[in-house]
């Protein structure tokens, strides 16, 4: 990454913010994040700032793509992510994955950039096929209330695909099964800042359905080191990116509540519309292409996320 000038899209979520870290550590002369902060935060970003080469625009990318100079890699995550936020905002993220992953690809197209598109094993939808593979070509109801998030992702890969045959872009598809770390946010819903706030206020841990449906929860440093990988390769088709270990949702509060000390019992509430029953990544191609694992156990990487919470809580409202 030494010397090379980076522009991130959806830089100040979660994963973009330590994408850009990891960038910066990595010797990139210029990396320029991106971002509307529709469901980011500038905060996540706000170590970053003082940093050389380091640059916040805030834009929305649906309204076009400008950057002056060269750029080598343009990396696409803007996209609201979790289901509560896209069950809010579901215009804008069939716009930003559609309009927006277009613009960013132009930009790529224009600056002869590899194009990074950070797609999601929701494009699997429920899986019929488990492990999911890469080739597996997935469930997905095409009206149901998940359908904004998984078409418009599904709608991004074809058109980076379309890109990549007609234009000769260089496209990478990462596709990111569940990950957690320091900068979620803690009332986006999904099931580890859920679980996590739970256990530090000493609530009950809200299961939807029955926790048995399974997922696999992969660190956000470990997800990092694979996106970088794979831009810096030249492997062709997605890859998929997450931790091959398993666990159902209740054995899942579990673990937040062995890790964090705290928490009080399980409460079922009704599980919510085309819920994927079962999620573990096949990652057979990432690990024979990119050389790439996951390294931190769940155990560890709880422990980091809730220190973070922790932290967040004793701040000041509004910082
Ligand atoms: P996030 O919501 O924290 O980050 C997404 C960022 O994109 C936010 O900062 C948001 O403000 C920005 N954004 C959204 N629409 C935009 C627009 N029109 N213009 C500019 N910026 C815009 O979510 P995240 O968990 O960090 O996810 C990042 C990417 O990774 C997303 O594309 C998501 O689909 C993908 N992904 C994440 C996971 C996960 O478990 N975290 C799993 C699969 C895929
Ligand atoms: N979930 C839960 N309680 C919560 C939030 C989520 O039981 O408070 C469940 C949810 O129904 C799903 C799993 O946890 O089966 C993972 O949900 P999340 O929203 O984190 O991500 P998804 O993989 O569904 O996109």
């Amino acid at each position: 990454m030494r010397g090379k000038r980076a522009v991130v899209l959806g830089g100040a979520g979660f994963v973009g913010s330590h994408l850009c870290e990891r960038l910066l550590d990595d010797g990139a002369e210029s990396v320029i994040a991106v971002d509307n902060l529709i469901t980011g935060n500038e905060q996540n970003v706000r170590t970053l700032k003082p940093r050389a080469g380091f640059q916040y625009v805030k834009q929305d990318i649906i309204d076009g793509l400008e950057v002056d100079g060269p750029v080598d890699y343009v990396l696409n995550l803007a996209s609201p992510a979790s289901p509560i936020d896209y069950a809010n905002l579901p215009l804008e993220t069939l716009r930003v994955g559609s309009i927006g992953t277009e613009n960013a690809l132009k930009l790529a197209e224009k600056k002869k950039a590899v194009f990074l598109m950070a797609s999601t094993s929701e494009v699997y939808g429920d899986p019929l096929v488990h492990p999911q593979k890469e080739d597996y070509w997935g469930n997905v109801n095409p009206i149901g209330p998940r359908s904004v998030y998984d078409e418009a992702k599904r709608y991004s890969e074809a058109i980076s695909a379309a890109y990549e045959r007609s234009r000769g872009v260089e496209v990478r598809i990462v596709r990111i099964f569940n990950t957690y770390g320091p900068r979620m946010r803690l009332n986006d819903g999904r099931v580890v800042p859920a679980f996590v706030g739970q256990a530090l206020k000493n609530e009950d841990f809200s299961v939807f359905g029955d926790g048995s449906q399974t997922r696999s929860f992969c660190y956000v440093k470990d997800l990092v080191d694979g996106l970088v990988r794979l831009v810096l390769s030249d492997v062709r088709g997605p890859v998929n990116i997450g931790n091959p270990r398993e666990m159902t949702i209740k054995q899942f509060a579990e673990a937040v509540r062995d890790a964090a000390g705290g928490g009080r019992q399980i409460v079922y509430h009704p599980l919510p519309k085309d819920d994927p029953k079962q999620r573990q990544p096949d990652i057979t191609r990432a690990r024979t292409l990119l050389g790439w694992e996951p390294k931190v156990l769940l155990e560890d990487g709880l422990k980091e996320t809730i220190a973070y919470f922790r932290e967040v809580a004793g701040r000041p409202s509004g910082t």
